[in-house]
């Protein structure tokens, strides 16, 4: 079932069981079986504990019968450690392997009846203390199946009528207890099992509440975070491109920055401008233009080769690249195979007879420096961006090289002649580059 039909179901659940009154505590599935499994090892835990406590004061009442009865204590020591006590200890070592609802609750609820009726069987009609005594350990009994134990309404409740049914037939039996003795144990213990019952109702009630509540803020939260992560990411892409937009393109080139001046490494950038653009608009529209910018924007993407190659719209209709650990000559082939791309496959309308298909082509301008070399961003993209302006002063569809102070002073005179080789016969030495 989706998260969001589950959170509705949820909120509609917490409502109902807010409403006053007796409402049913069974939540429909899968609610119920969630609440089951979040409560299971706490609650089988819980009961193994206050299992063996209570185990441990059934058998106190030993000490008790020696008090009472003296020499006679001999059969219910024996029915308390040899018969009941095994059956308890078996039902309550259960516990520790989470068993399922119908078990645990059933065993549970069958082992205290099997107490309480064993003591009013041990107790009553002895004599008048003692039949008094079997009257209270009714009661305990009923406080430990309620709200020690915390059985699930329903199993809490058949034993309670259990145990009242059987104090019912002793207390008839009982020829130690006055009719109005009688009378004043019946009406203790049907006190005790509606108070407990009552109390049962509420815990079970609000366990039930408050595991919805952690579900609905779990659902929440996770909602809440996956709505971050999504507008997080919409906001840190060009809505017409797809590209990263200028913002995350400032946090990326700071990052990169970063790593390149830790790992003295070299960094290129590349600015990307379309030719006559505004002519483009102008003649075939705008809505033409954005097919075009979205189709350089698709070319850009698809001359990046490394992973960690960086592509951006810069603003209108220039773009910028970024290739950490690129150096002159490797960024030089990326920005020639742009703009080669873009030649031959820049225009996103298919030809069409009698149309003379308008072609699109870039001019890009680009440097490469070792962040380490007191350079800053700006400096990069400065000569980046003086080199973009001479490759449309100088034609259009073209790829200039900036030169940033440092770099330029570095480079060794081989270095410097492949440079100049590329830039001349950018596209003869690039097919043999590639
Ligand atoms: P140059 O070759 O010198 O770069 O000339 P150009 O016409 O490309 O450059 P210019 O700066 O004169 O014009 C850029 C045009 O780009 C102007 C603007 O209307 C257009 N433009 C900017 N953003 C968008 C956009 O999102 N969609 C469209 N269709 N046009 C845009
Ligand atoms: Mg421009
Ligand atoms: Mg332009």
């Amino acid at each position: 079932m989706p998260s969001t039909s589950i959170h509705e179901l949820a909120i509609g659940e917490i409502e109902r069981l807010s409403r006053r009154g007796f409402q049913q505590l069974a939540l429909p599935e899968p609610l119920e079986s969630g609440f089951e499994q979040s409560t299971l090892s706490q609650r089988s835990a819980r009961l193994w504990i206050e299992g063996l406590i209570a185990i441990g004061f059934f058998n106190l009442y030993v000490i008790a019968d020696h008090f009472i009865r003296g020499d006679t204590s001999w059969l219910p020591l024996q029915i308390r450690l040899c018969i009941v006590t095994p059956i308890a200890l078996l039902v309550n070592v259960s516990m520790r392997w989470s068993p399922n609802k119908i078990y645990r609750e059933t065993s549970i609820a069958v082992a205290s009846c099997l107490i309480g009726i064993v003591h009013l069987y041990l107790e009553s009609n002895r004599n008048a203390t003692s039949s008094a005594y079997a009257q209270v350990g009714l009661i305990v009994a009923v406080i430990f199946v309620n709200v020690v134990m915390r059985l699930h309404f329903v199993y809490a409740l058949s034993a309670s009528t259990v145990l009242l049914v059987s104090d019912l037939v002793f207390i008839h039996h009982d020829h130690f207890l006055s009719g109005p003795e009688k009378l004043l144990g019946i009406t203790l213990a049907i006190c005790a099992i509606s108070m407990t019952a009552i109390g049962n109702y509420s815990i079970g009630r609000e366990e039930r509440v408050g595991y919805l509540m952690r579900l609905r803020s779990e659902i929440q939260s996770r909602e809440l975070s996956f709505l971050n992560v999504e507008l997080q990411r919409i906001s840190s892409l060009d809505s017409l491109t797809g590209l990263a937009n200028r913002h995350s393109y400032e946090l990326q080139f700071a990052k990169l920055w970063r790593e390149a001046v830790e790992s003295k490494t070299c960094i290129s950038a590349i600015i990307i401008d379309i030719d006559h653009f505004k002519n483009t608009n102008d003649t075939r529209g705008h809505l033409y233009g954005d097919r075009v910018l979205v189709r350089v924007a698709s070319l850009l993407l698809q001359s990046l080769r490394c992973k960690d190659d960086f592509a951006a719209r810069f603003g209108g209709e220039e773009f910028v690249v970024l290739l950490p650990g690129a150096t002159t000559e490797g960024a030089l082939i990326v920005a020639e195979r742009i703009r080669k791309l873009v030649e031959v496959a820049g225009s996103p309308a298919l030809p069409e007879p009698g149309v003379h298909p308008r072609l699109s082509t870039v001019s890009c301008g680009g440097a490469s420096c070792f962040p380490g070399d007191a350079n800053c961003q700006e400096d990069l993209l400065d000569a980046a961006d003086k080199a973009l302006y001479r490759a449309k002063s100088e034609g259009r569809n073209r790829v200039c090289w900036g030169e940033l102070a440092k770099t330029a002073k570095r480079r060794a005179p081989k270095e410097e002649r492949t440079i100049h080789h590329l830039l001349n016969n950018s596209s003869e030495s690039l097919a043999q580059v590639d």
